[in-house]
């Protein structure tokens, strides 16, 4: 199992790095991608602590961790750049916080990120076909999550990605320890959003792939 959407107490999550690695190893989870919220005020100061702490967790074996970043609620206009500035930090997975059904998100978000060179389209809502047929020729993955209020559009998601071939992740977007809900878990959620077996299996390793992407 892989979660590459997580929050630490550099966003709103509730714990420290180390804590957040090891809970999620406990829970059986083989890699994570710390990816707290962020826009201009605070990228630069999330980006450099996360790169030497996943350093730390990941030489001892137990649990990948990837540094990594969500630009959440930033202007549209500003999406593509602030995706750069972070990629060349060293940031190795770059979510963005999409149009959520659950929050006022920028109209245009999902559409800016898209054009922006970033891994994972979170929560991306009433996505259009459109713009999950540009997540597809783009190689940007669309997000399947367990986490309440966003997972309300899922079965709208895994509906046109599968129309368009745009590529699927699952994620917990984990803020605190009881969200890494396994891989049992997830596979009901996934199929309680019209998933098939094979496109649950195919999902699972599509994470793998990013994971192999990021450290490459
Ligand atoms: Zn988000
Ligand atoms: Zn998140």
């Amino acid at each position: 199992m892989i979660d590459l959407h997580s929050h630490s107490i550099f966003s709103d999550g509730d714990l420290i790095p180390a804590e957040l690695a090891q809970r999620a190893f406990a829970a059986g989870y083989q890699a994570i991608a710390i990816t707290d919220h962020a826009d201009h005020s605070n990228f630069d100061f999330i980006i450099p602590r996360l790169i030497k702490v996943c350093l730390k967790i990941t030489e001892k074996g137990n649990i990948t961790a990837l540094p990594g970043i969500e630009l959440t609620h930033v202007d549209p206009r500003d999406i593509a750049a602030l995706a750069r500035e972070s990629r060349k930090m060293g940031a190795k997975i770059i979510v963005v916080h999409g149009e959520t059904l659950v929050e006022p998100v920028p109209a245009g978000t999902n559409l800016s990120a898209l054009k922006a060179d970033i891994d994972i389209l979170a929560h991306p809502g009433l996505i259009t076909e459109k713009e999950a047929k540009m997540a597809a020729a783009r190689g940007v993955y669309l997000e399947i999550t367990t986490r309440k209020g966003h997972s309300f559009s899922n079965g709208h998601v895994a509906k046109i990605a599968a129309k368009v071939k745009a590529k699927l992740v699952l994620d917990n977007d984990a803020h605190s320890p009881a969200d890494f809900v396994g891989k049992e878990m997830a596979t009901k959620i996934a199929l309680g959003a019209g998933l098939t077996a094979k496109e649950i299996t195919v999902m699972f390793n599509n994470a793998k792939n990013l994971v192999q992407r990021a450290l490459a």
